[in-house]
C-alpha cells in the first residue's frame, strides 16, 4: 500500500528537465521549424508587402526577452502588481521616445497592435451607436475605421467617405457633405493604400464645423513623419495612433519602384506615390491582383492583392496589387536595385499574361542573387 510519503513524492511537481537550459530546437521541434522556414523565405525573398519591415537583432533580442513573463497593467508608477519597477522604466523610456520623435505632448505606448489601439481610441471617446466618419477600404481606408465586416463597423454608425474617380485624392466635397448631414463625433484620416499626403489642416476644419473630434491613424507613414518626409498630424489632430514597424526613410525608393511599373505598362493609382507604397492598377496588363500576387510568390517576391478606388471586382480577386519599398530598403537595396525588381515584377506579371511559367522561375534566379548579396539574419 501507498504510504503517505510515496504519495507525496508522486504528485509533488518538478521542474522539467532542461526547462530552463534547453532551446527550441530540443523542446519543440515542430515550431523551430516553422520558425526556421520563416527565416530561409524572408533570407531568400524580395518583401514588398508595404506595411511589413525587418527589425534588427536588438529588436528581436528585445521581443524575446523576460519581460513577456510580467503583467504590468496600468501605467508607470500606477500599477495593479507589485514588482513593476523594471517594466514601469521601459514603458517611460518609449513615452518618452515617443514625444520626443513626434513632438507630441502626451504618448501612451503599449506593446498590442495598431487595431488595438484605434479600438481604445473609440472606446474612449465614443459610446457604442455613436456616429463616425472615416475613409472606406475600397479607397484605401483601413479596416479599423468603420468598414462594416470589422468591430468598428459593428459597434458604431459608421460612414465612409471614398476618393474621387478622376485623380483618387480624398474627395473633400463628399467628407463635407457626409459630416454635416451625419454629424459624426469623431472623423478619421489615415490608410493603409493611399499613396499620397493627406491634408490634415483640411480635415481638422471640417471636424471643427462639425463639432467633431478628429483622429488621425498615421500607422503606415509615422516613420516618414518621425524623419520629417511627411506632413505630420500633430498640431491638427485630437488624437493619433500608429504602430511603430512599417515605414522609414524610403520614399525615393517606392517611387522608382512604381515609375519603372508604370513604365513597363502598369497604372498607378493617384498617378504616384508621396509616401512608401504605390497602389499599382493591372486593368492595363489584364490580369487580376490575385493572379498577379500568387504568382509572384512564385517568383520570390511577395506582395499583396488590393482593391484600386472604384474596383470592378471582389475583395479576393482585385484589380491592383500594393507595393512598398520599407523591407527592401532596410534590407539594403537601393534604387538600382529597386528598378530591377519592378523589371522583375513586371516579367512575371508579362509571364502570367502569356501562360509562360518559365519567366516566374528565370525571376526566382535574379530574386536568390539579388538576396544573396544583401544577406539578413546571418549565423
Ligand atoms: C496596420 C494598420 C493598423 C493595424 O495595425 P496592427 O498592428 O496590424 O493591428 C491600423 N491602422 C492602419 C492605418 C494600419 O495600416
Amino acid at each position: 500500500m501507498a504510504t503517505a510519503a510515496d504519495l507525496d513524492r508522486e504528485t509533488s511537481y518538478r521542474v522539467p528537465q532542461g526547462f530552463f537550459t534547453s532551446g527550441l530546437s530540443e523542446v519543440d521541434p515542430a515550431v523551430e521549424d516553422g520558425i526556421r522556414a520563416e527565416l530561409h523565405r524572408e533570407q531568400t525573398q524580395i518583401e514588398l508587402i508595404a506595411s511589413e519591415n525587418i527589425v534588427s537583432r536588438a529588436v528581436l533580442e528585445a521581443q524575446g526577452s523576460v519581460l513577456t513573463n510580467k503583467y504590468a497593467e496600468g501605467y508607470p508608477g500606477r500599477r495593479y502588481y507589485q514588482g513593476c519597477a523594471p517594466s514601469d522604466a521601459v514603458e517611460k523610456l518609449a513615452i518618452d521616445r515617443a514625444k520626443q520623435l513626434f513632438g507630441c505632448g502626451f504618448a501612451n505606448v503599449q506593446p498590442h497592435s495598431g487595431a488595438q489601439a484605434n479600438g481604445a481610441v473609440m472606446m474612449a471617446l465614443l459610446k457604442p451607436g455613436d456616429t463616425i466618419l472615416g475613409m472606406s477600404l475600397a479607397a484605401g481606408g483601413h479596416l479599423t475605421h468603420g468598414a462594416p465586416p470589422a468591430q468598428s463597423g459593428k459597434w458604431f454608425n459608421a460612414v465612409q467617405y471614398g476618393v474621387r474617380r478622376d485623380d483618387h485624392l480624398v474627395d473633400f466635397e463628399e467628407v463635407e457633405r457626409l459630416a454635416k448631414e451625419h454629424r459624426p463625433k469623431l472623423i478619421i484620416a489615415g490608410g493603409s493604400a493611399y499613396p499620397r499626403h493627406l491634408d490634415f489642416a483640411r480635415f481638422r476644419a471640417v471636424a471643427d464645423d462639425v463639432g467633431a473630434l478628429l483622429f488621425v491613424d498615421m500607422a503606415h507613414f509615422a516613420g516618414l513623419v518621425a524623419a520629417g518626409e511627411h506632413p505630420s498630424p500633430f498640431g491638427h489632430a485630437h488624437v493619433v495612433t500608429t504602430t511603430t514597424h512599417k515605414t522609414r526613410a524610403v520614399i525615393r525608393n517606392a517611387q522608382t519602384l512604381a515609375n519603372r511599373l508604370k513604365e513597363r505598362g502598369a497604372d498607378l493609382v493617384a498617378g504616384g506615390t508621396d509616401t512608401h507604397l504605390a497602389l499599382v492598377d493591372l486593368r492595363p496588363l489584364g490580369i487580376t491582383g490575385k493572379d498577379a500576387d500568387e504568382a509572384l510568390e512564385r517568383a520570390g517576391i511577395t506582395c499583396n492583392k488590393n482593391g484600386v478606388p472604384f474596383d470592378p471586382l471582389p475583395p479576393m480577386q482585385t484589380s491592383g496589387i500594393r507595393v512598398g519599398s520599407p523591407a527592401g530598403t532596410t534590407r539594403g537595396f537601393g534604387e538600382t536595385e529597386f528598378r530591377d525588381i519592378a523589371d522583375m515584377v513586371a516579367d512575371v506579371l508579362e509571364g502570367v499574361k502569356g501562360g509562360d511559367r518559365a519567366a516566374e522561375q528565370a525571376v526566382n534566379q535574379r530574386v536568390r542573387a539579388l538576396c544573396a548579396r544583401f544577406p539578413i539574419y546571418e549565423g
